[in-house]
This record gives C-alpha cells, structure tokens and sequence, in this order.
C-alpha cells in the first residue's frame, strides 16, 4: 500500500503540473514576474542610495551591498557571487545599472523559453515526496485483512488498529479443508469459536488471537459483527476477480448472501462518505 501511494501521488502532482494547463510553467512564469519587477526595483533603488551618499570610494561595493541587501528576502544572492563585478573597471553607477536594466530582458525571455519545457526533474526536492512525507503515517497492514492501519504516526506506541477490517478472502483466507474463500471480516472472527492456523501448524482460537504472537499480538481487533456494506458490495462486484486470484471459490461458508448483491456500487461509496 505504501508504494501504491508514494506511486498514485507521483502520478497526481505530475498530471497536476504537466498536464494540459501546465501549471508548472504558469508558476514558474508568475515567479518570474515578481522577481523581474523585484530586480528592477532593486536596481533603481540600489543606484539612487548610493548616489546619494557623498563619499566617492568603492561605489561599485556599496551598490552591490545594496542591491544583494534589497534581494535578501526574495532570492539566495550571496554578495560572494558579485565580487567579479567589482575587479572590472566599472567606476560609473549609471553605467552599471543601465547595463543591468539592458541584460534583463534578455535573461527573462532565455528562462521562458526554458520554463516550456520544465519537468519535475529540475527540483532538487521531488513535489511528490514532500506531500507523501505530509501522509508519513503508519503502513502496518492487519495480518488477517491486509486492512492498513489508521494511526497518523509512523512508528506510534501501542497497538495497530484500523477501524473498518475487510473481507479475509481478500488476502486469500480460505476455510480449512475446502477451498472456500473467508467472508468474514476479522472482526466478526474475533467474536467468533473459530481458529486460525500460523507457522507449525498450530491452531489459534480467533479470540486468543494475540497468542499467536507477531505481528497478531501487535493488533487490536474488537469484535464487532457488523460489516460496511462497501465490502459486501466489494466481493459481489469482483467475486470472479478475487476467485481467479487465488485460485478458490465464494462457496459453502464463504457463499456470498443473496442481500449483499443486491447492494449497488452508490449504496457502498454513499456510506464510505459518512
Ligand atoms: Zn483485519
Ligand atoms: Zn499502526
């Protein structure tokens, strides 16, 4: 389930981005224009303190300071990145400023022409996995269902736990000496007489499940006979799915009730939106 979502996430931030509006290159296109006006401001303003000032040394520095003091917030311009300028025998500001309000427009059009083609893979952090770190819950599946377990915090204290468990015919529980697929839910089998076999053939009772040791002793599954109508519905709509999977059969104990298909597709999702 865990690569399922890290995969479906990817998927949806690249169609989200790429697709028809290519709403990456809108974004991009939209910074761009911030911080094109930001830059000419910075210019404008950079140039007009430091001719203000009246002490004539170094001008070239103390506009440089101002103009990567102005841009602080906006970009990471490290003043470092400058010195070059300052070693070219630039002495005139007005000089200085024009030629930088000349080479903009330029600059601006060459990363337009590049944003048409941005992809995913100039972010030096993926989108998909910043968002899928947001849903960083726990991935522990129920050993019986393969329910994942609801708990928001990867690696939390105490038990799993899943509100609603499924259909164990889902993972591919059949009843001993037939190969009759489990309707059941684990929480109707917890409240119920019947066992369960784990490694060396032992047999434990659903009840004791916690007695079969990990990971079972590390679920909390109260019994509970009910069962959401989405998963009766969910076996009577890919019974064949499921029964070619795993090679068995909804029969005998695992025959799937006559009500349960009669359940239609917006009785089952009507329900999972309550
Ligand atoms: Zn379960
Ligand atoms: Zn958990």
């Amino acid at each position: 389930p865990e690569q399922f979502f890290q995969w479906y996430i990817e998927r949806r931030v690249e169609s989200y981005c790429l697709g028809e509006s290519r709403r990456l290159e809108k974004f991009l296109d939209s910074s761009l224009d911030v911080l094109y006006g930001n830059i000419l401001s910075a210019v404008a303003s950079s140039t007009q303190r430091v001719k203000d000032r009246k002490d004539q040394k170094d001008k070239i520095s103390l506009w440089l300071d101002e103009f990567c003091r102005e841009l602080t917030e906006l970009i990471n311009l490290p003043r470092s990145d400058l010195k070059g300028l300052e070693h070219q025998e630039i002495t005139d500001i007005e000089f200085l400023s024009k030629a930088m309000a000349e080479a903009l427009p330029a600059m601006e059009n060459e990363l337009r022409e590049e944003f048409a083609v941005a992809d995913l893979s100039w972010f030096e952090m993926k989108p998909h996995t910043i968002l899928a770190e947001q849903f960083l819950g726990c991935w522990e599946q129920c050993p019986f269902c393969g329910a994942v377990c609801t708990n928001t915090i990867w690696g939390h204290d105490g038990d799993h736990q899943v509100l609603f468990h499924r259909p164990r015919a889902l993972t591919g529980g059949w009843w001993d000496k037939t190969d009759h697929l489990v309707i059941d839910i684990c929480s109707n089998l917890v409240a119920s007489k019947c066992k369960f076999e784990v490694a060396d053939a032992r047999w434990i009772r659903f009840k004791r499940y916690r007695d079969a040791g990990p990971p079972f002793s590390n679920w909390k599954i109260l019994p509970d006979p009910s069962m959401q109508a989405y998963w009766k519905w969910f076996v009577s709509h890919f019974r064949t799915e499921i029964e070619t999977w795993h090679g068995k059969k909804f029969q005998g104990r695992g025959e799937i009730p006559q009500a349960w298909q009669r359940i239609t597709k917006e009785e089952a999702l009507a329900e999972l939106d309550k």
